[in-house]
């Protein structure tokens, strides 16, 4: 079974060929090239191919990759909103992820961005370095005692809300459907409620049409002065416009954002020497009170392993006609 790998960067080709050994059967070829209508032609001659949140999976690359014979989408994460499904129902091409590939690693990160905008840490660290050791703009607040927020309760909400509980946060949360295993220390409240309570408000949730943009000026409206924002799920889940607008009306203590909506041209790539004409990401970046990190709450030892290991799986699964929990459609 032979898959083309797009997008391949080192840490990908060194888990993948670290776990592959298991897997005789499969045969990897790796490209830098990102997915994308034109080069969805290169998978000629492939049973599948393997993608990344960066990809376009949309109706006319599914449409190549259809018209060359490949069977399989292999989604190398656990988000695919960048998957236009029903054309791959369409077209009969299996789409399948790794939807838990280790959730603590993107919650980790999540408290890592929620402390380091609390407590200026990229400040600091920038300042000791220069040899100032005042304290001038470095003060906040603590976790203890305060309301963790949590929008989406899944694994990766959960994670979350066992590390704020830890930290001895009470743990409010929102979501369509309620964790059980959650039941002894979380309780769930309405968007509204979460919105108003919550000292750190974590998202969680996937992108979908329901969830686009649910943080806007009118729900930064309803949060509470002196909030902090963290966003590791999808950069859609926030209006960036209306964020700016938020930090411009002093409602932030702090906002960590792992993802955000202009990040696709970005991820993985060093622009240090381009001049960003239009970016809101700039923009964002020069409020003394934002961290951007570029996508990388996947990024550890443990979830590389576990994301390769399911990814091959999900491709002997599809081979068997294997229905799992990891099908997309
Ligand atoms: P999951 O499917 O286990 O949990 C998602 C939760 O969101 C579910 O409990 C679901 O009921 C809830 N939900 C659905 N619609 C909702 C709504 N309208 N409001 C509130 N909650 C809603 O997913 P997960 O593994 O916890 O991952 C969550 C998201 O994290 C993924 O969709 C992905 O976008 C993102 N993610 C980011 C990274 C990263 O590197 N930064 C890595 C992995 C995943």
């Amino acid at each position: 079974m032979k898959i083309l790998f797009y997008a391949a960067k080192t840490y990908d080709r060194k888990s993948f060929d670290g776990i592959k050994g298991q897997f005789p059967e499969v045969e990897i070829d790796y490209i830098d090239h990102e997915l994308e209508p034109r080069t969805a032609a290169l998978a000629k001659g492939y049973d599948g191919i393997c993608a990344f949140v960066s990809a376009d999976v949309g109706a006319k690359t599914l449409e190549v990759l259809h018209d060359c014979g490949v069977k399989v989408v292999l989604m190398r994460c656990a988000g695919f909103n960048n998957v236009d499904v029903e054309k791959a129902k369409e077209l009969g091409i299996i789409v399948k992820r790794v939807p838990g590939y280790s959730p603590e690693s993107v919650a980790e990160l999540a408290m890592g961005l929620a402390l380091a905008v609390n407590r200026r840490l990229y400040k600091a660290y920038n300042k000791v370095r220069e040899n100032d050791y005042t304290l001038k703009g470095l003060r906040g607040v603590n976790f203890y005692g305060k309301t963790a927020g949590i929008v989406g309760t899944g694994k990766i909400g959960a994670a979350m809300c066992r590390i704020c509980r830890g930290f001895g946060m009470r743990v409010i949360a929102y979501d369509v459907y309620q964790n059980p295993a959650l039941k002894d220390f979380v309780e769930y409240v309405t968007m509204d409620e979460l919105l108003a309570q919550s000292d750190l408000i974590s998202l969680h949730c996937p992108l979908m049409d329901s969830t686009f943009h649910m943080i806007n000026l009118e729900t930064i409206k309803k949060m509470k002065d002196g909030v902090i924002l963290v966003n590791t799920s999808r950069g859609a889940l926030v209006n960036t416009q209306e964020l700016i607008e938020g930090i411009r009306l002093k409602k932030f203590l702090g906002v960590g954002l792992d993802v955000y909506e202009e990040e696709t041209g970005n991820v993985y790539e060093d622009r240090s020497d381009e001049i960003m004409m239009h970016s809101v990401t700039a923009r964002l970046l020069a409020f003394p009170n934002v961290m951007i990190t570029s996508h990388q709450g996947f990024y550890t030892k443990e979830a590389l392993e576990a994301i390769a290991e399911t990814t091959l799986q999900n491709m002997m699964d599809a081979k068997e006609g294997k229905k799992t929990a990891n099908d997309v459609c």
